[in-house]
């Protein structure tokens, strides 16, 4: 199983995590939202070969990101996984949008050409971020927890993207709508824990089997099929890194 979007370090026992996540054989890409907290979240993943620690600069931090850009660019040849990135234009994020937009500018640069794979942050700024992807020529991004106009969505799923699934998604209508506008060869799971909660404990990767569940519920198709759907997406957007450093 997948969970292409977990905050590790924000657990109160990070190694814990990720042996459990590891022991029940979920890949785990963990997003972190500031270099420096790439930088502390190592001993975390150490000997986890299928937990991945992603490089980010997260938009609701905009604050911090002059201090952090040197790091970002220092720190992005030594992973194939970027995250969390993007752009935030809701109330919380409102005061922050030219930062937050310099900085994405700055991260689709430094990037460049190489072959990423990137989870974004788009909330309230889908379109934006949809433009600035597509200036940058960046394909198979992955847009993490999408709540946006269907149309931008649509729009992203024609330029090439893909979109990971949370288990808070999978239990409310307008994450039904999201759901079920994007195609099966698309969607990846994520937990985006410890945010989402499963009841009144933290999600953890392994909790990606209510997507499963839920998508396996939606396309009539047993959950282990809809595993192995995620896993053939998930390869097909790693393919193009094989030949990348990890
Ligand atoms: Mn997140």
């Amino acid at each position: 199983m997948l969970d292409c979007h977990c905050h590790l370090d924000l657990y109160s026992k990070p190694s814990a995590v990720a042996r459990r996540a590891e022991a029940a054989g979920a890949f785990t890409v963990c997003v972190s939202n500031l270099p420096s907290a790439y930088q502390h979240s190592r001993p975390y993943v150490a000997g986890h070969p299928k937990v991945r620690l992603a490089l980010g600069l997260h938009p609701l931090l905009a604050e911090q990101h002059l201090s952090e850009r040197t790091a970002f660019e220092a720190f992005a040849d030594q992973t194939s996984f970027i995250g969390e990135v993007g752009l935030d234009f809701s109330p919380e994020g409102k005061a922050t949008e030219d930062i937050q937009t310099e900085s994405f500018a700055f991260v689709l640069r430094v990037l460049g050409h190489k072959p990423k794979f990137v989870s974004i942050h788009s909330r309230r700024a889908e379109a934006r971020v949809l433009e600035m992807l597509r200036e940058a020529k960046r394909t198979s991004a992955v847009f993490h927890w999408y709540s946006g106009p269907l149309a931008v969505l649509r729009n992203a799923v024609a330029d090439g993207h893909y979109f990971s699934i949370n288990p808070a998604m999978s239990r409310t209508p307008s994450g039904h709508k999201i759901i079920a506008a994007i195609p099966k060869d698309r969607i990846l799971t994520e937990t985006d824990g410890p945010f989402v909660t499963v009841g009144r404990r933290q999600a953890e990767p392994p909790d990606v089997i209510l997507v499963e569940e839920y998508l396996g519920h939606l396309w009539q198709r047993p959950a282990l099929e809809v595993r192995q759907m995620v896993a053939d997406n998930f390869r097909r957007i790693m393919a193009t890194l094989q030949n990348h450093a990890n």
